[in-house]
């Protein structure tokens, strides 16, 4: 029975195109062979796809204001003991200016849906870290308007972070109080048709969420054909509906990014900072599990830590050093680039 199985796990591998049956069949593995022929397969199609670079994406989450009240977040808008704060423009500038001189090349805006803050007032965002520094400008913003997603387009905006967070229709109702996936979904196709590199992805871990539904996460990011994805484990927030569930496991989260890059194949994957708070070599397992990027936190240390979707958010005050040694160290060198789409294309469905 375990030789069939060791057979049947290996067949699905060696297949070019993954069904969501297969998908499953793979999350479902348990076997300590079939983990590491999984783990084995992904370490090689990262290489195929993306080689031993690891792109460094710099973050400022320059906003913890959020007009949603997403039921496992710690920024949703009914949590009144989160100290809310917004950066100003210039600070956002020396931000963005200490991300450039340390040489990344993609800076991330990041923000909660925080419509107090203009469209305008992005768009000059964008214009002065393009025109400045250079940089690839990816945006994380929540839902925000068809305009003014194409007027940020316009002024240079390279990429835009929109996680699905669960293909699961009614789930994604429930933990979003009413709203519908197929909104979010229409947000994304409408990204993608203005030229946008994409990016979107699911939480591990949540109340409810099958088997079914992550293989179903999977597939739905090659629907969408995503340039980035994130597979990221829930952490429960204190101040959250969701406070007294159990957070992801760590060894099913890097099986589940090993095998969304078996599936997905040219797509940027990151090591999450999520990852790295739920196990101090986080970052580590996650680029042996497929991942190409990580996304280390610029955001000033006065606001870093009111930033805070789940509690004890990594944050390591000499992290780049840290940084550039476990990627040495892993084998891989920093990317000199800027981490666009991977050319090679998703096969269709
Ligand atoms: S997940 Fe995003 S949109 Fe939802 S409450 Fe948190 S910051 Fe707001």
């Amino acid at each position: 029975m375990e030789f069939q199985n060791k057979e049947m796990i290996q067949d699905i591998l060696n297949k070019d195109e993954l069904d969501k049956q297969d998908i499953v069949s793979l999350l479902k593995a348990a076997d300590e062979n079939d983990l590491q022929m999984i783990f084995q397969k992904a370490d090689a199609v990262r290489k195929e796809y993306c080689g031993n670079e690891v792109h460094l994406r710099g973050i400022i989450e320059f906003s913890n204001y959020c007009e949603q009240d997403c039921l496992y977040c710690g920024l949703r808008k009914s949590n009144k003991t989160l100290p809310r704060y917004r950066m100003t423009k210039e600070e956002i500038i020396q931000t963005a200016k200490e991300i450039s001189e340390a040489g990344i090349k993609t800076i991330v805006l990041q923000s909660g849906e925080d419509f107090y803050i203009s469209g305008k007032e992005i768009e000059e965002l964008i214009k002065t870290i393009k025109d400045r520094f250079g940089s690839a400008v990816t945006l994380s913003l929540g839902e925000r308007g068809f305009e003014e997603y194409k007027t940020w387009k316009e002024a240079g905006a390279d990429r835009y972070l929109l996680k699905h967070e669960t293909s699961n229709e009614r789930l994604y109702s429930a933990y979003h109080l009413g709203q519908e996936l197929k909104e979010r979904i229409e947000h994304l196709e409408y990204l993608k048709s203005l030229g946008y590199q994409t990016g979107s992805g699911n939480l591990i871990g949540l109340p409810q969420q099958s088997i079914e539904d992550i293989a179903g996460d999977i597939t739905l990011c090659r629907k969408l054909e995503a340039d980035m994805v994130s597979f990221s484990p829930f952490i429960p927030s204190p101040d959250t509906p969701y406070r007294n569930h159990k957070p992801a496991e760590i060894d099913f989260t890097l099986k589940v990014m090993a095998i969304a890059r078996i599936v997905l194949k040219n797509v940027h994957m990151p090591a999450t900072t999520a990852l790295a708070t739920l196990d101090a070599d986080g970052w580590e397992k996650g680029l042996a599990a497929g991942a190409n990027v990580i996304m280390p936190n610029f955001t000033p240390a006065g606001y870093r830590n009111k930033y805070l979707i789940y509690p004890n958010k990594k944050s390591d005050g000499d992290f780049l050093t840290n940084l550039f040694n476990l990627i040495s160290s892993s084998g891989r060198f920093i990317s000199a680039g800027y981490g666009n789409t991977l050319k090679k294309k998703i096969p269709s469905y």
